[in-house]
């Protein structure tokens, strides 16, 4: 009932001709995406244009990897939800932990933007997720439900089938250390309930939820056959065309 996921996050790596040469690979290699899996590049602005040229009536969609919440206007350096539906963007990452940590990023910035990409037709991909300190304190699905809820302030019900929440635990992403596919689960299991609390079991039945971290086409299949995972955020093992393929067989699981 809820379409699997994947997304290849790319953060700050690939050139424009770099960008293109992966498309061009996937396509060969995967005739195209599978219909029964969405699938989803996240590449870097400067990017986006180019692979919308190339993926043109193709199945693949792409995703930005952050936008500001307003328009525009004088915000030197920051690119606007319709800037990014104007190069062909479908999804936008929000609210990555790497965003967070490193760019002062807040749940409150996160609620922002969601609102703002939902307004201007783009589909939100929004990041939660536990550092080690607190998984260690025990305070994992109480942080991850506050960024839930935070997230999805003043958000439309009707809107809500339509968005995406990434379970990404600070401590497995990029480390090799994948949470285990079952505790993965009960968080991925505990965020529907969080969605289902705000805006009842219909609409959090039809949410799809990713986990992300050290994801790898060894370990997606497990992941994927998680009653309560619907996908993968994918940062490393998306960088390739070959191990993007293989992913994209892995999430074939479902
Ligand atoms: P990783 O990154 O797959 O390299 O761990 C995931 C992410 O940050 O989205």
């Amino acid at each position: 009932m809820r379409k699997p996921i994947l997304a290849g996050n790319w953060k700050m790596f690939k050139t424009v001709q770099q960008a293109l040469s992966f498309a061009e690979h996937l396509q060969g290699l995967a005739n195209d995406a599978p219909d029964q899996v969405d699938t989803v590049i996240c590449a870097p602005f400067p990017s986006l244009y180019a692979l919308n040229q190339q993926l043109a009536g193709g199945a693949i969609k792409l995703a930005a990897q952050n936008m500001h919440q307003a328009e525009e206007g004088a915000f030197t350096g920051e690119v606007s939800a319709l800037m990014l539906k104007d190069v062909g963007c479908t999804y936008v990452i929000i609210g990555h932990s790497e965003r967070r940590q490193y760019f002062g990023e807040t749940d409150d910035s996160v609620n922002q933007k969601v609102q703002a990409a939902f307004q201007h037709g783009l589909l939100p991909i929004i990041c939660v997720g536990e550092d080690l300190d607190q998984r260690s304190q025990g305070i994992t699905k109480q942080l991850v439900e506050g960024q839930v809820r935070a997230a999805l302030s003043g958000v439309q019900a009707n809107d809500v089938p339509r968005l995406v929440i990434a379970y990404e635990p600070i401590w497995a992403i990029g480390t090799g250390q994948t949470a285990t596919a079952q505790d993965a689960n009960e968080v991925c299991a505990h965020i529907r309930q969080v969605v289902g609390d705000m805006y009842g079991q219909y609409q959090a039945g039809l949410v799809r939820i990713q986990y992300g971290g050290s994801v790898k086409p060894e370990n997606i299949e497990e992941l994927m056959l998680q009653p309560d995972i619907d996908g993968a955020l994918v940062g490393g093992a998306s960088l390739d065309p070959g191990s993007f393929a293989k992913l994209l067989k892995g999430a074939l699981a479902k």
